[in-house]
């Protein structure tokens, strides 16, 4: 197998050497993708959404064959911030991605409910399952990255995707005020647990630049996002400045077109990977 790194923790390939025992799930048949990465924070509401978008876009717009799998199943913000409204269609033998202006492939609750503002009001194992078929029963075809947009924090779904989806990385979203919490911690303790490396962490909301005096301000908080890095050997970070136009172009459906500069640490830490070079 073209794809395989000797180990299946990190290994997106499904091939028959695979160790036994593992609770990986294989992909469809027809999904072929070199590496995955998830993007987690400790709670809701803190970026997580965008920062996916944000390294998507900077993957498609590099040239790579990108994808989104939204697992926050019972807060699904992808399909809105890139306009996408379309259902997902079936295949005879699984669910077809939806596609963005750009040509990111994408599936998320949204994709599948008849009125996008339904709530989902399931039980967790529910919840999980979706998650998880989103992995199992999606043709995501050829593929040079798919980004997890997890379920916030580490309870018992995000938990049963960490395990089940083989990733090749973590990153972990956070804001300027959590970092003094153990928020971070128990983000980077989960993925150690199950030897998924953290390749960054993105301190969003970190600072708000004065469009008058043009200085930046850190309205929540002194950084510590290197400082964090550092203590938990996190090789790359991001600084997201607290920006209007990101809320404005998520709300108007065209994230395709907001400035990716502030993840390009992180975008390079991914590329990193010689699957994907
Ligand atoms: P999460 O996925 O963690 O729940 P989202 O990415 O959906 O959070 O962000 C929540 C809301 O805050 C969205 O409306 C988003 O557009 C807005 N938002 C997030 N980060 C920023 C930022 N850096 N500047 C401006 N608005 C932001």
């Amino acid at each position: 197998m073209a794809d395989c790194t000797h180990d299946c923790s990190t290994c997106a390939s499904n091939c028959s050497s695979r160790k036994q025992g593992s609770m990986i799930k294989p992909p469809h048949a027809r999904t072929h993708v070199r590496r995955v990465v998830a993007v987690m924070s400790g709670k809701g509401g803190v970026g997580k959404s965008l920062v996916t978008s944000l390294l998507a876009v900077r993957a498609q717009a590099y040239g790579l064959k990108t994808g989104i799998l939204d697992a926050d199943i019972t807060g699904p913000s992808i399909p809105k911030a890139f306009g996408v409204h379309d259902r997902a269609l079936a295949a005879e033998d699984g669910i077809l991605p939806v596609g963005t202006a750009g040509g990111i492939k994408m599936i998320s609750m949204n994709s599948l409910l008849e009125h996008e503002d339904d709530p989902v009001v399931w039980r967790g194992s529910l919840i999980a399952g979706a998650a998880l078929q989103f992995w199992t029963d999606v043709v995501w075809g050829d593929l040079d990255l798919l980004f997890l947009d997890m379920p916030p924090g580490t309870g018992d779904v995000p938990l049963s995707v960490f395990q089940s989806v083989p990733l090749s990385g973590a990153v972990v979203v956070t804001t300027p005020q959590d970092l003094v919490g153990m928020i971070v911690k128990k983000n980077v303790r989960m993925a150690e647990l199950l030897n998924v490396p953290v390749l960054g962490i993105a301190e969003n909301m970190s600072y708000y630049v004065c469009p008058d005096c043009g200085k930046a301000h850190e309205i929540f908080g002194q950084s510590r996002a290197e400082e964090l890095a550092k203590k938990y050997g996190i090789p790359a970070t991001a600084r997201i400045p607290i920006d209007p136009a990101y809320t404005a172009l998520a709300d108007a459906g065209r994230i395709e077109e907001a400035d990716t500069d502030p993840v390009a640490e992180i975008f390079t830490r991914i590329l990193g990977s010689r699957e994907i070079k």
